[in-house]
């Protein structure tokens, strides 16, 4: 039996619908318009294509972008202090860092700036300290872990109870992704490159979540028949029938698994659209909080 795809980018186009709604009753009820500052250093082409996505979204929604794109060699003490002006900033409810930085600057340090109400990606230790505590609740939930969870809901997989695998623990999708699943009360296994007979252990999950950067690297015989599989690799091959000559895979064969699985994530079309629409949540999210209307 085939499995059921999971429709990332109509579940994506959903949330953003929610989103725009949100921010045109901000706007003609309160006069406030959410705003979220991008951060881009240097010109690695893949940061920039996800920079102008979300600068993109951002205007579809009708909320502010307010870009920042500076050359590779600024220095750390300029980087700051642009952060710590955007920090300051009424009009900017979230603050983005595009990660990787040069090697030359200390990530953590600029990181750090980003007020804990402001960080929209979610990645201060405070709130993903918070997201690994029983009984606390972050300011904010990492875009791409918060956006694989919504897509188990939205396609009613049952997460109480489940045996789930994560592969990857990355602080930011791995790690978070399964705190989240803890949270739900599925029985969690975190796998990553010193893992032994991988297989052997993905092929238990009922819920299986991969984010490694590995080219179509789950197999169909690792997969529990009916299992439901997320994707979060976002991989690029060589592909000669494409003008481009490349194209994006994920981390699990997908043509072989969607054999096997219950439910899966394509790549493109999966986890990706809920990145950006759950960034553009937590922005909005960010401006409700900053005129008082929600916790
Ligand atoms: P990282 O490189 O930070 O982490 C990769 C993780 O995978 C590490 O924990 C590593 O283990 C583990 N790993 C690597 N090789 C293996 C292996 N052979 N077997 C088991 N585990 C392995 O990557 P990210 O978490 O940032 O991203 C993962 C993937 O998700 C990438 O393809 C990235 O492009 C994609 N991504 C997609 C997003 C989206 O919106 N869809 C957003 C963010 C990322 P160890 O810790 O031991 O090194």
């Amino acid at each position: 039996m085939t499995a059921t795809i999971i429709d990332g980018k109509a579940t994506a186009e959903t949330v953003k619908n929610q989103v725009k709604d949100g921010v045109e009753y901000l706007k003609t009820e309160y006069n406030i318009i959410p705003g979220l500052a991008t951060v881009l250093v240097g010109e690695r082409p893949d940061s920039k294509v996800y920079v102008a996505n979300k600068q993109k979204a951002c205007q579809e929604l009708g909320m502010n972008s307010i870009g920042r794109q500076f050359n590779a060699n600024i220095s750390q003490a300029e980087l700051l202090d642009v952060v710590q002006t955007l920090a300051r900033d009424s009009s900017v409810h979230g603050i983005l860092v595009q990660l990787p930085l040069p090697d030359h600057i200390d990530a953590e340090t600029i990181l750090n700036a980003i007020p804990i109400e402001k960080d929209v990606d979610g990645f201060s230790p405070i709130n993903v300290g918070r997201l690994a505590m029983k009984n606390r609740e972050p300011m904010f939930v990492p875009c791409t872990p918060r956006g694989c969870i919504y897509l188990l809901d939205q396609y009613r997989t049952k997460i109480e109870g489940a045996r789930a695998v994560v592969l990857g623990r990355s602080n930011i999708v791995g790690l978070p992704t399964a705190f989240l699943l803890l949270h739900r009360n599925a029985t969690i296994t975190i796998c990553h490159s010193r893992t032994r007979d991988l297989p052997d252990i993905t092929r238990q999950a009922d819920i299986l979540v991969a984010a490694i950067g590995k080219p179509c690297y789950v197999q169909a015989d690792w997969v529990k028949p009916g299992a439901t599989v997320i994707d979060v690799g976002i991989n690029e091959i060589p592909d000669a029938t494409k003008k481009s000559g490349k194209r994006l895979v994920g981390d699990v064969d997908f043509e072989a698994v969607k054999e096997v699985a219950g439910a899966i994530s394509p790549v493109p079309g999966g986890v990706g659209p809920m990145t950006i629409a759950m960034l553009m949540q937590n922005t909005l999210t960010a401006a409700q909080r900053a005129a008082g209307l929600i916790k």
